[in-house]
């Protein structure tokens, strides 16, 4: 029965000495695993075969256990999956056998069973990658990256080691899907799975979430330098076109990082972090965001905002402002740019740059929009028809189908001249689907209406959307317009090649937020054809504007200070400041672009380089240039960039380099009061008791911090 058994295949048998070496293998076998009886017989099982290891997983390191190891112990084995070690081919056995021992207890070997195994293995295996894999893209799925994350915090927890994850939201990928159809948008997210991979490579672990949210385990990489390094390669290189079904798209990414054990200690936390970062890094399109506790706090103010927005249309809540663009050489009105205002009951006014971007992400600027561009042509019908309107157009009510429709029925209500109204319009329109874009600046050049890029210069900028849509006008940027005085910047070399090739273009220019009269001299020498700033005037109501306009008077007198200084904004809180190896929890007194105030630090000297880590991953390199008592004044070595929107100073860089100059990088400082407070609990305020002084050493001189 045996023998006929084992020639139909059915299964084999096997035995071994007291040394764990082969005396039988069913012949079939051998052939099966395509050996010769004669390397088989005499060797020892442990050198022949492999067991498969924990994981399952391919990439793994094979045959961690050796099977003689489980042999010495003599017990029964079961259901064990080996293959051969030399893995010529893919063969896998399933085996099982008993120990022997004589009569006097003597072990004698093994004697037992075996069948083929592989094609039972390799199914289970695939309905195993397609649960714990994305079919589309081949990446992790979501199930599978969080097992494995959750293992590697089990892990890091107990042996003090770090991991990182990068949260990735594609921009206007919903976009894409919409207009160039669904298997495009699968290419595409293809397309990107494989960038990534490539560049993640062994680094970490790629995985797709859902739709368009991709997620990158980094294990053992904190440092903030390193982070922002990486998430800026990435978004480089998503942000290069794509070619799918035969069209061009584009598409952006933003990214939230959040690290652990500091942002979070288990997955539910680190991912909860990761997104609180990349809802903060929408906001600024294609950038990316650390976590910070303040963040938390910033997502109930803008669910607040959003509940509140929806309101604010019915209940008169909202205005349009305007502020008066000039002609450069005469100084005299040609423009008023139409800026929405929101008096909130309880708010007071709260900042468009606020509150648009959130209107954008829940649907509501389309009903903004609309009002906004009702309202504009409404009052300016009430202005000498000789002034123009421009009204602000955000990039997803702009790409929605209807807009050259909503654009057609306000001047009709209106019966505004349409060559009395300008669109402003950013670059990020051209993200999405460049057909489509071109589609509706066609139906909007029909209509007659001009066209004003906003903010050139902060975005992509690239020569290509000059050339393929009709704008009349480009907005430089005031991030350019200020500080161009300065020394050693480059804005105003940024500002006069723009001019000329606005010029060459046949475009206007605007200077956007000139605020002080060096400034003024410069943007006119430059030769930018309209200014726009507080020197002339803030944003006004209808009420004053048509007041001014009453007076007779149509121009503005340039008003304010002669120079520029980067301004100084009082605050209050807590940073901190690395020097060498430590890390001092000092106050904030106040900010500029190029310097602060801080306290706390007892006689630093002056020339002490130092590192200030301003909170939510900013990190500026700076040098004490005053120093009095508790009180020290430094200067950065690289300006700050500002948000614009309210006055923060935030996405500067640091790089490691950078860090490095002050001492360690950040992330490997030793063990001090705050590195205990970081690795506590998240969320948890500092506890800093007051008056509570830590002798320290500052470059050998005395210092205390408070
Ligand atoms: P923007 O289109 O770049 O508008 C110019 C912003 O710069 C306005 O801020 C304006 O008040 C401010 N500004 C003008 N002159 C100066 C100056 O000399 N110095 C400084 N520091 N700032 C100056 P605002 O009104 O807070 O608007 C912020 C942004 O909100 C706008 O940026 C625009 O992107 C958006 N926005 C405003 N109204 C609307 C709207 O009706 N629809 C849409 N879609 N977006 C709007
Ligand atoms: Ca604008
Ligand atoms: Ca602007």
């Amino acid at each position: 029965m045996l023998d006929s058994f084992e020639s139909a295949g059915l299964g084999w048998f096997w035995s071994t000495d007291a040394q764990g070496r082969i005396t039988y293998l069913s012949d079939s076998a051998i052939e099966r695993l395509g050996w010769a009886e004669e390397d088989v017989l005499g060797a020892e099982l442990g050198d022949l075969f492999e067991l498969e290891n924990d994981e399952g997983d391919e990439a793994g390191n094979r045959g961690a256990r050796p099977i003689s190891f489980l042999l010495r112990s003599r017990n029964s084995i079961s259901n064990l999956t080996v293959r051969p070690v030399d893995a010529s081919s893919e063969v896998w056995l399933q085996l099982a056998g008993k120990p022997r021992f004589d009569k006097a207890g003597r072990f004698l070997g093994y004697r037992g069973s075996a069948n083929d195994y592989t094609d039972t293995r390799n199914r289970e295996r695939e309905a195993t990658r397609l649960s714990q894999f994305d079919p589309l893209t081949g990446l992790a799925n979501r199930h599978r990256i969080r097992t494995r994350l959750s293992k590697a915090l089990g892990q890091n927890r107990n042996m003090k080691r770090n991991c990182s994850v990068l949260l990735l939201g594609l921009d206007r990928f919903k976009h894409i899907n919409d207009s160039l159809g669904h298997q495009s948008g699968d290419e595409l997210l293809k397309q990107v799975a494989a960038r990534l991979k490539r560049l993640i490579d062994e680094r970490g672990e790629v995985a797709r979430l859902s739709g368009d949210e991709f997620l990158v385990t980094l294990p053992d990489v904190d440092d903030r330098g390193d982070l922002g390094e990486l998430a800026n390669q990435i978004i480089q290189m998503i942000s290069q076109p794509y070619s799918v079904g035969g069209s061009r798209a584009i598409v952006g990414t933003s990214i939230g990082i959040a690290s652990a054990p500091y942002d979070g200690i288990d997955t539910d936390e680190l991912l909860k972090a990761a997104d609180l970062a990349l809802n903060a890094a929408k906001q600024t399109r294609a950038s990316y965001r650390f976590y910070s506790s303040e963040l938390k706090d910033g997502a109930k103010r803008r669910r607040e905002i959003e509940e509140d927005l929806r309101d604010a249309i019915g209940r008169n809540e909202l205005a349009m402002h305007y502020q008066p663009i000039v002609d450069a050489s005469t100084h005299k009105l040609k423009c008023l740019e139409a800026l929405m205002r929101w008096e909130h009951p309880v708010r007071g006014s709260v900042s468009p740059g606020l509150f648009i971007p959130i209107a954008e992400e829940v649907g509501l600027i389309k009903l903004l929009g609309e009002w906004a561009l009702g309202e504009a042509c409404r009052q300016a019908c009430e202005w000498p028809s000789e002034l123009r309107v421009a009204v602000n157009v955000s990039a997803v009510q702009f790409m929605a189908g209807d807009f050259p429709k909503v654009v057609e029925n306000a001047l009709q209500a209106t019966g505004i001249a349409p060559s009395r109204l300008e669109l402003e319009i950013t670059e990020s329109v051209f993200m999405g689907d460049p057909m489509q874009a071109q589609r509706i600046f066609g139906e909007l050049k029909a209509l007659g209406v001009r066209l004003a890029l906003d903010d050139f210069g902060t975005g992509y900028s690239s020569l290509s959307y000059l050339r393929n849509a009709p704008f009349n006008k480009i907005k430089i940027d005031q991030s350019f317009v200020r500080g161009s005085t300065e020394r050693d910047n480059n804005n105003s070399a940024i500002i006069s090649s723009i001019v000329s090739l606005a010029q060459a273009l046949r475009m206007e220019t605007v200077a956007e937020g000139v605020e002080t009269k060096d400034e003024l001299e410069l943007v006119t020498k430059l030769g930018a054809s309209s200014l726009q700033g507080r020197l002339f005037s803030f944003a006004v109501s209808q009420e004053e504007l048509l007041e001014y306009i009453g007076e007779g008077s149509l121009t503005y007198e340039p008003r304010g200070p002669e120079r520029y200084r980067a301004d100084r904004r009082t605050e209050f809180r807590r940073i901190g400041l690395v020097h060498d190896d430590h890390r001092y929890s000092v106050v904030l007194r106040n900010l500029s672009k190029t310097g602060a105030l801080v306290e706390g630090l007892m006689d630093v000297p002056v020339g002490t380089q130092i590192v200030l880590d301003l909170g939510g991953g900013q990190l500026a390199v700076a040098t004490v240039r005053r120093s009095s008592g508790f009180s020290q004044g430094v200067e950065f070595e690289t300006p700050l960039i500002s948000d614009g929107a309210d006055g923060l100073c935030t996405r500067h860089r640091v790089s490691p380099y950078h860090i490095e100059a002050a001492g360690k990088p950040l992330a490997s400082l030793p063990d001090d009061p705050f590195a205990v407070l970081r690795g506590a609990k998240p969320g948890t305020e500092p506890q800093i008791k007051p008056r509570a002084f830590r002798q320290a050493d500052l470059s050998g001189h005395k210092a205390c911090a408070a």
